[in-house]
């Protein structure tokens, strides 16, 4: 078997096509606010293509650069000034941030309404609570859920459009990616398995599983004979290796030659992530400002 490879790239642009012709019609344009603490490479790459993607989609979008040395209460004082600007409709506080600044103190500030990245405690309980989440189709949505994991089920979507039943396997069970992907699995009647690093034997649990969807961190970990014949496979891990090369936390010759479909890296859920930023920033506007 070959897998068919499912283009992130492709449908991202096509979801952010969708977007744009949609603010166009809007008599307002949607704010997001993004914000870089610090000089990491890999995080300027990632707000500057953001900054780009929202708008070429027709947002107004400012991004706020502060030193590495920031104190944590300035931070959250741009964070609050954010917060009451009528102009904002979605916050991003682009992690890592540095270490003497608390991720969690810069997450619990973000009004909700505002929190495009879905992280605040508020968000996150209403995802798990299985309420429905709020993006252009689902005006009323309760929950803002996290990007990267919206990617993720519209990627499965297009292979896979009826969940139920099927066997889920989740590696990983970070708040921004495998908690939430459970959860939206798991309203999406799938039977779901979160395993991580204290999991025994990881390989037999990907070898029952019809979906992996995997987000560990860890170059290339899930071997082609982890993946039983026909599954569809979601590699949501960025690698860099010391040779510079990008790859998944799966190795993709192998399961390529044992899944029904697989997402590429890159090209696969990267895309999607912004493109889904920028969905719930208009989804955000849209249930603000009525
Ligand atoms: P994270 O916060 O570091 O979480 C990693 C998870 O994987 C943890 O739950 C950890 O288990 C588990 N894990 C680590 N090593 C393992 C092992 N050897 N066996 C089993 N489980 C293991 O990472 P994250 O933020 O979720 O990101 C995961 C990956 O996705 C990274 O490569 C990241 O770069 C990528 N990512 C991509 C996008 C995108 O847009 N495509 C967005 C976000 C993240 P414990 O909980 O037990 O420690």
């Amino acid at each position: 078997m070959s897998a068919l490879i499912i283009d992130g790239k492709a449908e991202a642009a096509r979801l952010r096509a969708r977007i744009a012709s949609h603010v166009a019609a809007l008599p307002y344009q949607p704010g997001l606010a993004v914000v870089l603490v610090g000089d990491d490479a890999a995080s300027a790459v990632y707000v500057r293509n953001k900054d780009r993607a929202a708008k070429d989609a027709g947002l107004a979008v400012q991004t706020i650069r502060l030193p590495a040395a920031t104190p944590e209460a300035d931070l959250l004082a741009v964070i609050a000034r954010l917060n009451a600007d009528p102009l904002v409709d979605g916050i991003l506080v682009q992690l890592p941030l540095p270490a003497h600044i608390r991720a969690d103190a810069a997450i619990a500030a973000l009004h909700p309404a505002k929190d495009v990245d879905g992280l605040t405690a508020i968000n996150a309980g209403l995802l798990a609570q299985g309420r429905p989440v709020m993006a252009l189709d689902t005006p009323a949505g309760e929950a803002l859920a996290p990007c990267t994991p919206r990617g993720v089920m519209k990627l499965l979507a297009t292979i896979r459009p009826d969940l139920a039943g099927a066997r889920a396997l989740v590696l990983g069970r970070s708040a921004l990616v495998g908690r939430p992907v459970a959860s939206m699995l798991t309203a999406m009647h799938a039977t779901v398995t979160l395993a991580h690093s204290r999991t025994p034997d990881l390989a037999a649990e990907c070898r029952r599983a019809d979906i992996i969807v995997a987000a560990v961190g860890r170059p290339e970990m899930v071997r082609g004979d982890w993946i039983a014949p026909g599954a569809v496979v979601i590699d949501v891990g960025i690698n860099r290796l010391a040779d510079g090369r990008l790859v998944g936390d799966v190795a993709y010759d192998e399961a390529a030659a044992v899944a029904s479909a697989i997402t590429p890296v890159p090209g696969g859920v990267g895309p999607m992530t912004i493109a889904c930023l920028i969905e719930n920033t208009v989804a955000a506007a849209a249930a603000r400002r009525g």
